[in-house]
């Protein structure tokens, strides 16, 4: 299945709950001011009939998140059901209470785990997140490696937090052969209004690590997110997506919310579709899975770049270049150069028109 851009729709994005005993100061908050949100979460005979539909659609991956997933305790559960069908199941989660499901999920054939961990001090652990379970998360990712489940450690880049953390996040994931993910500060929910204090942007950091890196990898898919192997084996990757045309080019998903409802992008503002009023018009098994295929159908139809969003304000030059947008060069210029590099004046602007910008 593809959107109008021509990009497939191969993968959901699962939030099993709005819950979260963290509170990230830049969290994009997906829905904790529900009051009844422990209620209103996605029950398992829901998900098993977004799996079916998923399945006919030929969604091949599931990442399951939230809020915090581990703190449902059918967790494993989840991960087995969409196992079930063949697909590829990842879990993204804040490792505080991992320990209570390691061993189920490993039952359940969880393919890999990312584990968000934001920084190496534990002050600047507990100043971001407002949780003092440092040692805890450590503790958890390396029992999670232990237990022969790939990692890769999320990290968002928060300037005037975390940037002397990077070296010290390097050896850890060596040590303990995991992958390092670096994430740019999204302009959304609570970090909107702290993005123009806190964002650093990815060339930043690559710049810090640029005579560690002995290859440069780009992927086709997923983000096109490029993949950087440095001179210890750490295999790094880079969640770039403020102004990058590649990324909106390489994304293949959708977001099932904690309250069952689609969203085609983080980013998108339009009313979610709704699964559950719709499927309070059906009754049979049939009917409700028709019901969400054609309800992803229409999430797909809705996709869009969002990069594109404030390209709308720009001239017919820029979307141009989106049109055409291949892969850089590793160096231009005697520049590190990552795809979405093309695109700094276009990131300058956000930056500086930021108040101006609906995303
Ligand atoms: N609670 C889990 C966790 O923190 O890993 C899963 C949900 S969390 C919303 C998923 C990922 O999004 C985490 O790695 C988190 O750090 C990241 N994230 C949250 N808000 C963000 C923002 N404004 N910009 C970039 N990444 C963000
Ligand atoms: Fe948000 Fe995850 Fe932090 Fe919870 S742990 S506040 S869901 S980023």
């Amino acid at each position: 299945m593809f959107d109008r851009y021509g990009r497939p729709l191969t993968n959901l994005r699962v939030m099993v709950t709005g819950r979260c005993n963290f509170s990230c100061f830049f969290c994009h908050m997906e829905g904790y001011r529900d009051p009844d949100i422990a209620s209103r979460e996605l029950s398992l005979e829901e998900l098993e009939l977004l799996a079916s539909a998923a399945r006919r659609l030929g969604v091949r991956a599931f990442k399951v998140t939230g809020g915090e997933p581990t703190l449902r305790r059918d967790l494993a559960s989840i991960v087995a059901l969409f196992k079930s069908i063949g697909a590829y199941v990842s879990l993204t989660t804040n490792a505080s209470l991992l320990h209570l499901h390691l061993r189920g999920l490993v039952d359940a054939g969880l393919d890999h785990i990312n584990v968000s961990l934001h920084a190496m001090r534990e002050s600047v652990f507990s100043r971001i997140t407002g949780s003092n379970m440092f040692r805890r998360v450590v503790d958890n990712i390396v029992a999670a490696r232990e237990y022969g489940i790939p990692v890769k450690i999320n990290f968002v880049i928060l300037r005037g937090y975390n940037e002397d953390d990077v070296e010290e996040l390097i050896d850890f994931a060596a040590r303990i052969d995991a992958r390092v993910q670096f994430i740019e500060l999204h302009p959304v929910g609570k970090a909107a209004k702290r993005f123009r204090d806190h964002y650093l942007p990815r060339w930043r950091i690559l710049e810090r690590l640029e005579n560690r890196i002995v290859e440069i990898k780009y992927r086709v898919g997923l983000h096109n997110r490029p993949i950087i192997v440095l001179d210890n084996g750490v295999v790094v990757e880079v969640v770039g997506p403020v102004g990058n045309y590649f990324f909106c080019a390489g994304c293949t998903r959708i977001r099932v919310t904690y309250d069952f409802k689609l969203i085609p992008c983080l980013n998108w503002k339009g009313e979610p579709i709704d699964v559950r009023e719709r499927l309070r018009r059906v009754r049979s098994v049939e009917e409700k899975v028709e019901a969400i295929v054609d309800s992803i159908r229409e999430a797909n139809r809705l996709r869009e770049p969002y990069v594109l969003y404030p390209l709308k304000a720009l001239p017919a030059r820029e979307m141009r270049k989106w049109k055409t947008a291949r892969l850089g060069l590793p160096k231009r210029d005697g520049r590190l150069c990552i795809p979405g590099e093309r695109s700094r004046e276009h990131i300058e602007r956000i930056i500086a028109e930021w108040g101006d910008y609906a995303y």
